[in-house]
């Protein structure tokens, strides 16, 4: 595959490690130029977002992702792309593409180039990158001689478009990357003008991290009957709920639980412990309290657990005591309260135990409890969602705690106040030059998942 680039990419990241039940990339029916290229690179396992959405789209269906970068979008559609320009080979015509990726940024696009160019090592394709800032020049001569696929920043193909330096009629498969990035920085009238210079009759991708009504709307005028797909990186599940840390002694956690189950008498309450014991022992001091409360944990059958989990859903416990394990993949609606009475060993568990509440875009409160032997868990965290939760003090265990209470755990953590957002495109420097195409704006999801945030462990990250 021919690259026309300008811009040379960062080392790709490592490999994720693979859970042991998941698919392989020889599961996918991609064909076998791909398969090579991708064990060129070491790449076995599919990511979550690569696993759900490469069936859809091999079928040609248009397709809604959730996913931001870092979580292998970029694969999840190039492999279907290249697949289907190589299993439909045209020759290559000066100015019109078969492909068009639109991304936000230089970065971006140069990187999305650079995985096209990678994945389609041995298919002969080719691929061009355009984006403001650099000379046009160049860019028009690429076009003139024709490429396959056109990655390219909004403001730079507008310009290149009126001008009929590139025509964009032929286009088979349109893919607007990043779009929630793209209406923050303010490219939605040249995505719009953009589509209308498309056949109708297209594959159409759009990948967004979050899914706020305006990008719906976007989407709405750009494909037709998606396939939706959604992963959430561990780290900005925390985004959306409302965190909090109360300072107390072990001793007490019990009546705070249970002050905090009177607060919120409405809504089902999650609450995780580290110990299968703990689970069971919380139980009975809830019933001395008079709240009903089951317990779920690996020492329970599985019918046992089915029907606490039955009768938590269905309001008639209100109350679970959960440990990790037994509580992955727990999807109930309605909990409006995850406490962490135990702050867990691994900092990721915290993600995963907050994110029980808060689902389906709904709003949910998440308090951990932390005693005095629990500060270095506390400060893990933190780093890991890289902000600090904020102290809640109103509570009536506060006082006895506050004389044990140490300097605030995220003092002298390294990380900012307030919570620093992780560089997106890590290892690409920007350009000194500056176009229309080279707005740069904060982002709006948090924190998200960097290529070395992908490469630091296993798949349970993405
Ligand atoms: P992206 O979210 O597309 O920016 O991808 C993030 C990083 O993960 C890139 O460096 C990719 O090369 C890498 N990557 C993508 N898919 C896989 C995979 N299945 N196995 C290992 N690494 C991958």
């Amino acid at each position: 595959m021919h690259n026309h680039s300008t811009v040379t990419p960062s080392a790709p990241a490592t490999i994720p490690s693979a859970a042991p039940s998941t698919i392989h990339f020889t599961d996918l029916s991609l064909a076998e130029p791909l398969l090579r290229a991708l064990g060129e690179k070491n790449y076995t396992v599919p990511s979550p977002i690569q696993a759900k959405a490469i069936p859809f789209l091999l079928q040609g269906r248009d397709l809604i992702g959730v996913a931001q970068t870092g979580t292998g979008k970029t694969a999840a559609f190039a492999l279907p792309i290249l697949q289907r320009l190589a299993a439909n080979p045209t020759p290559t015509t000066p100015k019109r593409p078969r492909v068009l990726v639109l991304a936000p940024t230089r970065e971006l696009a140069a990187q999305i180039q650079q995985s096209f160019g990678a994945y389609g090592k041995f298919l002969k394709l080719s691929s061009a990158v355009v984006f403001g800032g650099v000379s046009i020049s160049p860019q028009i001569r690429t076009l003139a001689r024709g490429v396959d696929i056109l990655i390219a920043t909004p403001g730079r193909l507008q310009d290149l478009e009126r001008s009929k330096h590139v025509i964009l009629d032929k286009v088979e498969v349109f893919v607007l990357d990043e779009a929630d990035r793209m209406l923050d920085l303010g490219f939605v009238h040249e995505i719009k003008r953009i589509i209308t210079k498309l056949p109708p009759k297209r594959q159409s991708l759009l990948f967004s991290a979050t899914m706020p009504p305006a990008i719906q709307d976007l989407a709405s005028s750009i494909v037709h009957n998606p396939a939706r797909v959604e992963v959430t990186p561990v780290s900005s599940t925390a985004e959306r709920i409302e965190q909090h840390v109360c300072y107390v002694n072990r001793m007490d956690k019990a009546k705070l639980l249970v002050h905090f189950i009177g607060k919120h008498p409405q809504g089902l309450v999650l609450v995780f412990v580290r110990m299968k014991h703990m689970a069971n022992k919380l139980v009975d001091q809830l019933f001395k309290d008079g709240v009903r409360a089951e317990a779920i944990h690996g020492n329970k059958s599985q019918g046992a657990r089915e029907r606490a989990l039955e009768n938590f859903r269905a309001g008639r416990s209100r109350v679970l005591v959960a440990t990790d394990i037994a509580a992955r993949g727990i999807d109930v609606k309605g909990i409006a309260l995850v406490v962490n009475f135990d702050l867990p060993e691994e900092p990721e568990s915290y993600v995963h135990r907050i994110g029980r509440t808060a689902r389906a875009g709904l709003d949910g409160m998440a308090v951990a409890f932390c005693d005095s032997s629990e500060r270095n868990l506390l400060r893990n965290i933190e780093r890991l969602i890289r902000r600090p939760i904020p102290v809640l003090k109103d509570h009536p265990f506060e006082g006895a705690a506050q004389t044990q209470r140490e300097p605030s755990p995220y003092a002298g953590s390294g990380i900012d106040r307030p919570h620093r957002p992780a560089p997106r495109h890590g290892g690409f420097r920007s350009h000194s030059s500056s176009s229309s195409n080279n707005r740069t704006a904060p982002r709006t999801g948090g924190v998200g998942f960097t290529k070395a945030g992908f490469a630091r462990s296993g798949s349970s990250r993405y």
